[in-house]
């Protein structure tokens, strides 16, 4: 297995990732992407957007980043968007006492305990500081939220948060963007773009971060009409670990379909199934490793108290599993909470497809009666009256009904109600949609993507480190690299492929510094699938204007006419083609190399 450190050293010395501000000592959670590695997140949302955008036929919005403190109010952040944090009395780090107790004991999931039984368990396990040693035995815990506040404008301005996930700006955003959906159910929105949490310890690489990217999916369903296209992807394979295996220490995670899973109830949402499939087909198209990958389900214990069913896609990188996306099936939640508190419409009118003619109970009060009896509570006994003719109108079979107005119980004569069942025609009704959500984390697929592309073996009896990546995930498509640097004919071949390739709309790196051998292993080491050198041969020998084409992978090179360099590069490069490099070595001249895998 690869070392993560050995990928976070690649990863820095070739510009894929790097802690930030590393000229102010730097600060933990905040990393840069460089050249290589901003390109390949590039990739990786555009494959993303192209998935779960283009072709699910959903809407792209872009929202703030700070949002203001209402929002969180309602969406429950401000109030339960917390960690449990403990800190060191002796060097003063802080820990997530959670973590601590995944760390040194077998309980796997400790987030979901309670704050008193995480405490105890620090005790039980004589659990110590991982900096310093110092027992933490007698240090509370403490929920700690991890919100970065701010405040907006001037002077104490107003405070406002910087958004911990996408989401919400998606939420909050539903008056206008049913609109653009024609207030038609069901529709997708989607949203890529940072979000931030104040981690208590920031740790492996870009794996947990103080500002990472997310990308997010909230479809808005009708929940008793609207059905996913789940026959698109019943026969998909997927590795699940449902929550009974995890509480079972024999069983293990194991191979089924998506549509069995859902037949069988082991995934409980429909629409959840559905995009357990159609992630998976994306996860294997940006070169997540099959054989480590899973979907785990959330323990009832883990469950947001809205979610009815909730799986996570795990990665296993650096032999532990992290959690790359959450699926959640979170109810009418998010949209009732927003209503609530903002008094805003967050309901769509559901036409019905004929008007339905239905029977309304109903009452008429004779308030020359109430009033008399009942006063200043003669009004809330009326309204009273009208609810119980909604609930319970058999209530009005008696010659007499209980109503309660502020903790009082009243008597009412059921001729003084004048209760009536009244037939209504209605169009349509209100309805609040529920909603389905995947949410991805960027960087960790970006990581897991290039860990899982890690090789090393031995060319011309040489060890070397390449990334075997997807092309559509690798930062450059090809390099064109001159021989030698002093021979202008020579130089000219090779711009005039560089050219070529650029036309073609390849991401092309012309590398003319150092030994062939050396520009190769830069090239593997970033992934770079295809290398083309412009040699002497090219130029004057027994094959002149030809170039050789080099694969990453198999580090396999053939003879190939620089008319034709561009058009069978783009073609290898094309998903959609027949992608084989045999088949280019088979019409062209092959040229020997020796490749032992390691
Ligand atoms: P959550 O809302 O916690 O389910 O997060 C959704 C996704 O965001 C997760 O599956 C992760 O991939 C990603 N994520 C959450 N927290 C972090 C973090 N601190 N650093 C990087 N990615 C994160």
């Amino acid at each position: 297995m690869v070392a993560q450190e050995d990928v976070i050293e690649l990863a820095k010395r070739r510009g894929f990732f790097f802690g930030a501000n590393g000229a102010y000592g730097g600060v933990a959670g905040f990393y840069t992407y460089g050249p290589n590695g901003a390109a390949v997140k590039d990739n990786l949302e555009s494959a993303w957007r192209d998935r779960f955008t283009v072709r699910q036929g959903n809407m792209e919005i872009e929202a703030p980043t700070i949002m203001p403190e209402a929002v969180f109010e309602a969406s429950g952040h401000l109030d339960g968007f917390d960690d449990m944090l403990v800190e060191c009395p002796e060097c003063g780090e802080s820990h997530r006492a959670d973590h601590l107790i995944e760390d040194n004991t077998d309980i796997e999931e400790a987030e979901s305990l309670p704050v008193p039984e995480v405490e105890e368990l620090i005790r039980e396990h004589d659990l110590r500081c991982p900096s310093c040693d110092a027992e933490l035995s007698d240090e509370p815990v403490e929920d700690f939220n991890l919100m970065f506040e701010t405040s907006i404008g001037p002077g104490s301005g107003q405070p406002g948060y910087m958004r911990p996930e996408t989401a919400q700006g998606i939420f909050v955003e539903f008056p206008r963007l049913k609109e653009y959906a024609r207030n038609r159910l069901p529709f997708g929105v989607t949203q890529i773009g940072p979000a931030y949490r104040n981690e208590i310890s920031p740790r492996k690489g870009i794996i947990r971060v103080r500002e990472f990217t997310q990308a997010e999916l909230e479809t808005f369903i009708d929940p008793e009409e609207d059905e996913p296209p789940l026959h698109e992807v019943e026969d998909v394979e997927v590795t699940l670990y449902p929550a009974t295996e995890q509480e079972d220490e024999d069983a293990e995670a194991y191979t089924t379909t998506v549509g069995e899973a859902v037949d069988e109830g082991v995934i409980g949402s429909e629409w959840v199934g559905y995009y357990l499939g159609v992630a998976q087909g994306w996860y294997e198209r940006v070169g997540v490793d099959m054989d480590r990958f899973r979907f785990r389900q959330h323990l009832p214990g883990e469950l947001a108290h809205y979610a009815a069913d909730c799986w996570d896609a795990e990665s296993e990188v650096g032999g532990d599993w992290i959690e790359i996306t959450g699926f959640a099936y979170r109810s009418d939640y998010d949209l009732t909470k927003h209503a609530e508190h903002s008094g805003e419409s967050f309901t769509v009118f559901k036409q019905y497809d004929e008007p339905r003619t239905v029977e309304r109970a109903t009452v008429d009060p004779d308030m020359a009666t109430l009033g008399p009896e009942f006063g200043g509570d003669a009004g809330a006994v009326a309204e009273a009256l009208q609810t119980i003719a909604e609930r319970d109108p058999d209530a009005f079979d008696a010659d007499e009904v209980e109503v309660e107005v502020d903790g009082e119980t009243h008597t009412v004569a059921t001729d003084v109600a004048n209760f009536s069942v009244e037939e209504v025609t209605e169009n349509g009704e209100h309805i609040t949609p529920h909603v389905v959500e995947p949410s991805f984390g960027v960087d960790r697929i970006v990581y897991t993507v290039i860990e899982h592309a890690y090789r090393v073996d031995e060319v011309d009896g040489e060890e070397r480190t390449y990334l075997a990546l997807d092309p559509e995930m690798a930062a450059t498509d090809a390099a064109v690299f001159p021989l030698v640097s002093n021979d202008d004919r020579l130089l000219d071949l090779a711009d005039e492929v560089t050219g070529d390739l650029r036309a073609a709309g390849l991401s092309v790196e012309y590398d003319d510094s150092g030994s062939i051998g050396r520009r190769y292993r830069r090239q593997d080491e970033v992934g770079t699938p295809f290398c083309v050198t412009v040699d002497r041969d090219g130029v004057e020998g027994d094959d002149p204007d030809t170039v050789t084409v080099r694969e990453r992978d198999s580090a396999r090179q053939v003879r190939v006419p620089v008319g034709e360099v561009a058009d069978e590069i783009a073609r290898l490069l094309d998903p959609e083609e027949d992608r084989a490099f045999h088949a280019l070595a088979e019409s062209h001249d092959e040229i020997e190399t020796d490749v032992e895998t390691a």
